[in-house]
Parts: structure tokens; sequence; C-alpha cells
């Protein structure tokens, strides 16, 4: 059985083939236009998406060395993300699945991130814990069966991944800034400044404070000294990082905690951070956990995420039909 997989919910055109489960590949076309806005611009990504996606689509079908005409069912992202974005893969899937008359499979974008750790080995066994963050999501996600998940904490305001691009672009950093925190972080004191870690009832986040927080932290510093950001970039990164991945801990281990549960898996595109990982590497083995971190290709958005999620509806026969519309805020 082969399955394409679109994904557009954003600023990637990817597609995917997968084969029996197993994903053969997973392109990945990325939108630079965004760049010189410092943020995402919906109009812009919904032209880009209809530029790239017969490309992408063609090299996800030779790479794979099959013919449109071998598929068994179309895959998309049907939400969450931004609408105009969604509309050119809902639309794309819907074409070829009526032309070559298969099944249409719409997939959860943040049930994929976390189903990206059924891509490969080692596979994390249910119920798990999944802490899913990424650009518009901070998700504690209680993970009971494949297409079963439930979430149990989210922010109550911005994303982490966002709180990540929104400091760097006060550090004066180009957009999509968390990375290159990331980057500047390793050669920075996690200690050399302090922000506040906000902590919020229960399970749930918020990571609109810390903005706040380093933009007057900022101005006051830059009145003595205008240089300050470049003389302690990396400083600042890493204490913005370390301050971030602090909220994210505290609550990954109260949920833990609280569940009983030791299979702990991250997910989204702020799953790449090396900060996060190491802090929750160390972690795992001071409380035992098995941890589980997706590849790199798999932690920002894909199409091989999407792919893997189709399988699992396939199987249940959990198809769309031809009239689906996309959902800008789709629930897990
Ligand atoms: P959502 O999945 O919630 O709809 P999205 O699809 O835009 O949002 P992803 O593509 O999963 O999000 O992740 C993008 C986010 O990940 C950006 O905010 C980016 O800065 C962040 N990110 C990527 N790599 C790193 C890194 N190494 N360190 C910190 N943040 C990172
Ligand atoms: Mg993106
Ligand atoms: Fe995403």
């Amino acid at each position: 059985i082969y399955i394409l997989a679109i994904e557009s919910s954003c600023d990637e055109t990817s597609a995917s083939v997968i084969y029996n489960g197993k994903v053969l590949n997973n392109i990945v076309a990325t939108q630079s236009v965004h760049e010189k806005y410092g943020g995402v611009v919906p109009e812009l990504a919904s032209r880009a998406h209809q530029e790239n996606i017969v490309p992408v689509v063609s090299e996800a079908l030779s790479s794979a060395g099959i013919s449109k005409n071998q598929l068994s069912a179309i895959a998309f992202t049907r939400g969450p993300g931004l609408m105009g974005a969604l509309l050119v893969g809902v639309s794309f899937a819907k074409s070829l699945a009526q032309a070559l008359d298969i099944p249409l499979i719409e997939v959860n974008h943040m049930q994929a991130h976390v189903l990206a750790h059924f891509i490969e080995d080692p596979k994390p066994s249910f119920p798990f814990l999944c802490l899913t963050v990424s650009g518009g999501h901070t998700q504690l996600v209680l993970v009971k069966d494949h297409l079963e998940m439930e979430v149990i904490g989210e922010t109550r305001d911005d994303a982490v991944g966002e709180a990540f691009d929104k400091t760097a672009k006060l550090l004066g950093l180009p957009y999509p800034g968390g990375p290159l925190i990331d980057r500047y972080a390793k050669e920075g004191n996690p200690k050399a400044f302090q922000f506040p870690v906000t902590r919020m009832p229960g399970l749930d986040f918020s990571f609109s404070g810390i903005k706040t927080a380093v933009l007057y932290f900022l101005q006051d510093k830059m009145k003595e000294n205008p240089n300050f950001i470049q003389e302690n970039l990396p400083d600042l990164c890493a204490s913005i990082q370390y301050t971030l991945i602090e909220m994210l801990r505290i609550k990954l281990e109260e949920a833990s905690k609280k569940l009983k549960i030791k299979e702990i898996a991250i997910a989204g595109g702020v799953s790449a951070n090396s900060g996060l990982r190491n802090t929750l590497t160390q972690l795992a083995k001071k409380k035992g956990w098995n941890l589980y971190i997706p590849k790199f290709e798999y932690c920002t958005d894909n199409a091989g995420m999407i792919a893997i999620a189709a399988h699992y509806k396939f199987l249940k026969e959990e198809f769309s039909s031809l009239d689906v519309t996309p959902l800008a805020k789709m629930k897990i």
C-alpha cells in the first residue's frame, strides 16, 4: 500500500510517500520569503505553497520510484494552521484523490507531530506523555493509542516557539529566531541574567510574560550601553533559553508524577532545541524515564509525520469525504 501525504499548514510545503508503514521519503520546501518580514505572512505562504506543491509531490513520487497510479490513498493536513496555506494542500489532495478515484485521509497536524515517533525505532509504548512544543502550540498530550490522544495541559497564551522567535526578534535576530538562540546559547552562561519563570495552575503554561520581561530588561540596559546586546548575545540567548526550558521541564515533571507515566516523548519544532534535549536527557536518567526524541527532520513541519498518521488511519479505514474543508483551529 502506497500513500502520498501532503503538509501545507504553515510555511513548509512538504510531500512524503509511505509504503506499508515505512516512510520512503520526506521532501520539504521551506519558504524563505518570510525572513525579511520577521514572521510568516499568510498570503505569501499560500502563494508559495501553490508554486511548490507540484514539484514537491513529483519529487516524492519519483524518489519512491512509483507513478501516481500506484497510490492507494492521498493524505493531507486538515488543520490546525493558516487557512490560506491549508487550502492549497486540501484542494490539491482532493483533486488528486478524485482524479485517481482513491480514498482521501485527513490528518490533524498536532496528532501528526506526536506520531512522528512512529516513523522509526525506538517507538514509545502506550500510554505515553508527549510534550509537543512548536511555533503555534505548547501541549502536554496523554497518548493512549495511535489515534487516541488527550491534551492534559497547554499554553494559555503564546506558544514556546513563538516565545523563542519573539525574544530573538528583540535581540535583532532574523526569523525564525529559535534555532539561532539555540546556536548562540551554546557559548553563553544560562545563569548570566535572570528572567521570571511563569508558573500557571495545573499543567498549563504561559509564555507571554518573558517577551515583556526581556523587552524591559533590554531597554534598561541599552540606556547605559547601546552595544549591550552585541556584547552579551551568547549570555542573553543562554539565559532566555534556560528560562523557557525551565517552564517546560517543571510541567513535564509534574505531569509524569501525576499520571505515573515514565514513557516520555517530545515533539514539534522546539524539540530540535539542543538545550531542551540535553536537559530532558539528564532528567530522564535521574527519573528513570524512557525518553523519546525525534530525528531533526521530523521535529519541524514535514509530510513524513502526516504519512505515518495516514498509515494508521488507513488501517482503520478512517477516510474523509470529497467535500472536506480545512479547519484553522482543529483540536486533537
Ligand atoms: P504548529 O505545529 O503549532 O502549527 P509550526 O508548524 O509553525 O506550528 P513547527 O514547524 O513545528 O511549528 O516549529 C517551528 C518552531 O520551532 C519555530 O518557532 C522555531 O523557532 C522553533 N524551532 C526550530 N528549531 C529550534 C531550535 N533548535 N531551538 C528553538 N526553537 C526552534
Ligand atoms: Mg515552519
Ligand atoms: Fe507544526
